[in-house]
């Protein structure tokens, strides 16, 4: 059993070591929580009960406490594989929800797995998601004092290997801050979102560049050929630097590597194999 959680990037510019401190302890605490949980859960139910507790935090861009668009308005996307039955779920967009991976999670049943803006609007409150307004008042006075978003990349993952050897893979975001409205991130696609029965990946960074890259999937895909996934994360980061790409993975494969990877080191990121460890 294993498990990897990333909290996005750590802001570049920013000196503040005391939210650095309290993204690391709060990344601590979930993972232990997450670790604990897949004792007795697969690795799908406990991606998505991992996700959720980050996207509950309000330290991450994710759920409560996420980016502001351009517009006032904070849309969220989030995506969940399931490594299994290789079937991938998502919203893209969506308004005044709390915990959007667990609307993925009830898509995961359905014929139409990825729904964005209004209709996956719709589908929450069909299965019973209430109305949450996830804006702080801290993102507010961010957004109203009209900061660049470059000073808050984030979003939040997870990618857990479960007793019976299976993966899956968790991402939710709030996007890059100040975007153009409806701006589509990687983290509801299979570039930043990927598990299958060989490897589980979650990425962050900036969403164009990991969809140019196709990050996860092209990942995942080369663990399948046979790379190990150090090889097969290195090579594709190494493409990656040629577009001058920002964005950080972590992943596991079914061989138990368990790897975290970055173009810029400041993602934060925690994981639970034998040992608890916390880095950024
Ligand atoms: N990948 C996310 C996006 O571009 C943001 C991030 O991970 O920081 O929307």
């Amino acid at each position: 059993m294993k498990l990897i959680i990333h909290g996005g990037f750590f802001s570049e510019s920013s000196t503040n070591q005391e939210t650095k401190k309290a993204k690391q302890d709060a990344l601590a605490s979930i993972v232990t929580l997450g670790h604990e949980y897949l004792k007795t859960h697969t690795a799908l139910e406990t991606v998505v009960y991992t996700v959720a507790l980050l996207e509950d935090n309000e330290l991450f861009n994710a759920g409560i406490g996420s980016q502001i668009q351009s517009d006032g308005k904070v849309r969220l996307s989030a995506a969940l594989m399931d490594g299994k039955t290789e079937k991938f779920s998502g919203v893209i967009n969506v308004e005044d929800v709390k915990n959007p991976i667990q609307i993925a999670e009830n898509l995961l049943t359905y014929d139409d797995r990825v729904l964005s803006g209004d209709g996956a609007q719709r589908f929450a409150r069909t299965n019973g998601f209430e109305y949450f307004n996830p804006i702080t008042p801290q993102r507010q006075s961010e957004y109203e004092a009209k900061l660049n978003q470059k000073n808050n990349k984030g979003t939040v993952g997870c990618v857990a290997l479960d007793a019976d050897g299976n993966l899956a893979a968790a991402t939710s975001t709030g996007g890059k801050g100040f975007e153009i409205p409806c701006r589509v991130s990687d983290s509801a696609t299979v570039a930043g979102n990927y598990a299958n029965q060989y490897a589980g990946i979650s990425c962050t960074g900036v969403g164009e560049d990991i969809v140019s890259g196709a990050l996860a999937a092209k990942i995942v895909t080369r663990v399948t050929d046979g790379f190990s996934l150090k090889e097969a994360s290195d090579k594709s980061f190494a493409e990656l630097k040629a577009i001058d790409g920002f964005a950080g993975v972590v992943g596991i494969s079914t061989a138990g590597e368990v790897y975290h990877c970055d173009s810029h080191p400041y993602m934060v990121w925690a994981s639970f194999d034998v040992n608890l460890q916390v880095f950024s």
